[in-house]
């Protein structure tokens, strides 16, 4: 707790691929806010092999400012990556992640940090309005984040990107969990801890344009379901099933109808054979499915449980000290 007060350092990590238009000017709003705060802070950018002058842009900024840290890919890994590298890199008791376009305002960074020395572990920024985005991209974006709670079951926060603040605790947890898939929202929704929202106005781009085309938006937006659902996988096990049962009330029904009529038609029999036969495939398809799931599962290597706090374990919540046992 005591970390959270006046000597606490804030790192801002802030990713960055083809930003040259806007990377100064964010450094420009960042380091104002994080002026006016009381704490020392550190901003991390992560190049994410920018083609452009990005990174010639953040050497100057390094080299001028000793609370600027600049980390350049070799080549362009993505969004998530680069968020990810940012949190290995920084140092801080607590971690903000921030596009680097101005499109999340640094201005909403002292209120994440005022409630993060509330208690909060993270402190998420949720989108009360977009400005300046299109009515496809809102609309996707609405659908999108209803369907993703709906298929996984778990309490990812609505409307909410990646700007957020993380305490070490959970940043620690994060970098733990080894999967390659990353949805940083999902995975910092399924670690826990204290969470609490901070509204905010979704900013129009500073300049240049998005670097996530709308591939790289389905890729994450397949990436949020995959990481945290099989129910897609579960699928074929309802067709399935619903197949086999219609073909059988098919067959039971050709049966009795031929019965009646004192005439078989082979057609119905064939069919309803045909189609309960697939049906079993299906069904088949899907417990298959069910054992992928659990390889998927196991696959993904993230930790069995996670400890917020340890009571009485003797100070530092030292394990291995037998004070206070009786042997
Ligand atoms: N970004 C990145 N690597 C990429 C694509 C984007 O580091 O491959 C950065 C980008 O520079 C920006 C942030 O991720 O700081 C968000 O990207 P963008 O603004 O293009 O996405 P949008 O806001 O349109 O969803
Ligand atoms: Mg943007």
């Amino acid at each position: 707790m005591e970390k959270k007060a006046a000597g606490a350092i804030i790192s801002v990590v802030v990713p960055a691929y083809n930003e040259e238009a806007v990377i100064r000017e964010s450094y420009r709003r960042l380091k104002q806010v994080m002026d006016g705060m009381d704490l020392r802070y550190e901003l991390v950018f992560v190049n994410d092999g920018s083609r452009d002058g990005t990174m010639e842009i953040l050497r100057e900024l390094a080299k001028a400012d000793p609370l600027v840290r600049a980390v350049g890919f070799s080549r362009n890994f993505g969004h998530q990556v680069a968020v990810s590298a940012g949190l290995d890199y920084a140092r801080g008791d607590a971690v903000v992640i921030i596009d680097g376009d101005l499109q999340d305002p640094p201005e909403v960074i002292p209120e994440m940090v005022a409630k993060w020395r509330e208690g909060f572990d993270v402190v998420y920024g949720k989108r009360v309005k977009r400005e300046g985005e299109g009515l496809f991209k809102r609309l996707t974006a609405f659908l999108y984040y209803r369907v993703l709670r709906s298929m996984t079951g778990q309490p990812i926060p609505l409307d909410t990107g990646d700007f957020r603040l993380m305490d070490r605790s959970v940043v620690d947890v994060i970098r733990s969990m080894p999967e390659k898939n990353r949805f940083l929202r999902g995975m910092v929704s399924w670690v826990g801890f204290k969470q609490a929202p901070v509204e905010f106005v979704r900013a129009e781009r500073f300049a240049g344009e998005s670097k996530y085309p709308l591939r790289a938006m389905l890729k994450l937006a397949g990436d949020g379901i995959a990481s945290f659902s099989v129910k897609p996988m579960k699928f074929a096990t309802v067709l399935g099933a619903a197949l086999t049962a219609g073909a059988f009330v098919y067959l039971v029904v050709s049966l009795c109808l031929a019965l009646i009529a004192k005439a078989m038609d082979p057609w119905h029999i064939a069919l309803a054979g045909l189609l309960l036969l697939d049906g079993l495939i299906f069904c088949v398809l899907g417990m298959m499915g069910t054992y992928i799931g659990r390889i998927y599962e196991e696959a993904k290597r993230r930790p069995l449980y996670i400890v917020s706090e340890e009571v009485g374990f003797g100070s530092g919540g030292n394990k291995t000290e037998t004070e206070g046992l009786d042997d």
